[in-house]
């Protein structure tokens, strides 16, 4: 027989939270849900296996999502290849399941290079950005056929020294930055379009005689709520390679539209819930390919490269983290100190995420603090949750986790948990916890010091 009498729970005498008229308004971020399993293991099963905190990776969602994609632009664009974000994830079990799916690599930095090439990917799948490349990693990359994507005139004279010293022609692209409506725009990275800047690039490129121009990249920015952005983008881009054809003679072969699709996440600061807010990835391969039918002439399918890194992953990804304690704080609020913080999910300045728990709750909510395990204030990964009392023990689901934390975590005082991916009810770890080996791996103790 089960007792289905609810336990008794202690009155309490709140202050009276005005709804809306909040700071935080209500939250659809904690709606008493219950998530007992994910993709059918369930949560107690997860973490007596493999500890809290713990982060869950989905395979069939990450397959789901990058099929769907797929499928959105190759009925509307007949060229099309995606290129995984590296830095989005790049544990080596997601990023092959990318590669499995038909994505090449997109790298942007040294360590992300050597990491698609160990494994396995060859240079020419892999697409290499980002403002830092020294000298010896662009002749690796190179040698090795990589696509090489110049963000500024430094990069085009190291180009050339390492195109002398091997003695051949290098083919690149330039990445742009450009107008497309979108504010604040990203002017950092690449040559401004409108100011005739990726002109002149283009010109001493020309000149050198060393490279040959052979694709345009433009990255407008990451959470691109507004789809026509990419249409203006696509437009400026297909003019822009037209205007070099006709001046320069030069032949772009590829456009690179770079990632920046959002995720059903939720910004801070926005109100409506990400449903309704994020614009489905049809709408997005129908601006793009819009934008490129109008600018292309009529036959002209160059290759377009999707660099999408969030949109694909976010929602494939969990954390399960544990109440530790709770205490009041001087203010009245309540706090509970959670077993992961922001040292694990970095993306907490940005976002806010969905909280399910792993039982039925009881009580009265209440506005409350998620703080994590570090000596510091900053550690807040909710506020204002309207969330009912939570005893030790009890186990929160945060999502969507899975772009931008298991690369941007720091190891701060706490060791690394494990993460593991969910396949087919088949639970597999695919990056193990940390443990006291990890952070003296690379330290040297001068004898000098040694205690006895
Ligand atoms: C980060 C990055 C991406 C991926 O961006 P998302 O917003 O995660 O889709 C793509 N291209 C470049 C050059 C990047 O730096």
């Amino acid at each position: 027989m089960t007792n289905n009498k609810k336990p008794y729970v202690k009155p309490t005498i709140i202050k009276l939270q005005s709804g809306l008229m909040n700071k935080f308004g209500v939250s659809p971020y904690y709606a008493r849900k219950v998530r007992s399993n994910i993709d059918g293991v369930s949560i107690e099963e997860l973490t007596k296996q493999f500890g809290s905190p713990l982060f869950v990776f989905s395979e069939k969602t990450i397959r789901n999502t990058i099929r769907e994609a797929k499928e959105a632009f190759a009925t509307r664009y007949p060229n099309v290849t995606f290129s995984w974000s590296y830095k989005t994830n790049y544990i080596d079990a997601i990023n092959a399941i990318y590669h499995q799916e038909g994505s090449i690599a997109e790298v942007v930095s040294e360590m992300e290079y050597d990491k698609a090439r160990k494994l396995g990917i060859s240079g020419e799948n892999i697409i290499f950005n980002g403002p830092h490349k020294s000298i010896p990693a662009l002749k690796k990359a190179v040698q090795e056929g990589a696509k090489i994507h110049i963000d500024h005139f430094d990069e085009i004279d190291d180009l050339e020294t390492v195109a002398a010293e091997l003695n051949k022609e290098i083919p690149v692209a330039i990445r742009l930055n450009l107008d497309s409506g979108i504010q604040p725009q990203w002017s950092r990275f690449g040559f401004n379009l409108e100011s005739g800047q990726a002109l002149d690039a283009v010109r001493r490129i020309n000149m050198g005689g060393k490279l040959r121009l052979n694709g345009l990249h433009c990255h407008i920015g990451t959470f691109i709520l507004e789809p026509n952005a990419y249409k203006t983008q696509t437009e400026k881009m297909v003019k822009f390679a037209y205007e070099l054809e006709d001046m320069l003679g030069i032949s772009i072969e590829y456009f690179d539209i770079g990632g920046g699709f959002p995720s059903k996440s939720k910004l801070k600061g926005t109100y409506l819930p990400p449903d309704v807010s994020v614009p489905p990835i049809d709408n997005y391969a129908e601006k793009i390919s819009q934008g490129l039918f109008n600018a292309l002439k009529p036959g002209h399918f160059p290759k377009l490269y999707l660099e999408t890194g969030r949109g694909l992953i976010d929602e494939a990804g969990y954390l399960i983290t544990t109440v530790f304690a709770s205490k009041r704080l001087p203010d009245g609020r309540k706090s509970y100190v959670l077993d992961a913080g922001v040292n694990l999910l970095f993306t907490a300045t940005w976002y806010k995420f969905t909280i399910e728990t792993d039982r039925e709750m009881q009580g009265l909510g209440e506005p409350a603090l998620l703080n994590g395990p570090l000596c510091m204030n900053i550690d807040i990964l909710d506020e204002g949750s309207m969330l009912p009392p939570m005893k030790r023990g009890t186990r929160l689901i945060l999502s969507p986790v899975g772009a931008y934390n298991v690369t941007q975590w720091m190891q701060f005082i706490e060791y690394r948990p494990a993460v593991v991916l969910i396949n087919e009810n088949q639970v597999e770890i695919i990056r193990e916890k940390e443990d006291l080996s990890d952070i003296l791996r690379r330290e040297r103790l001068p004898k000098r010091l040694r205690l006895a």
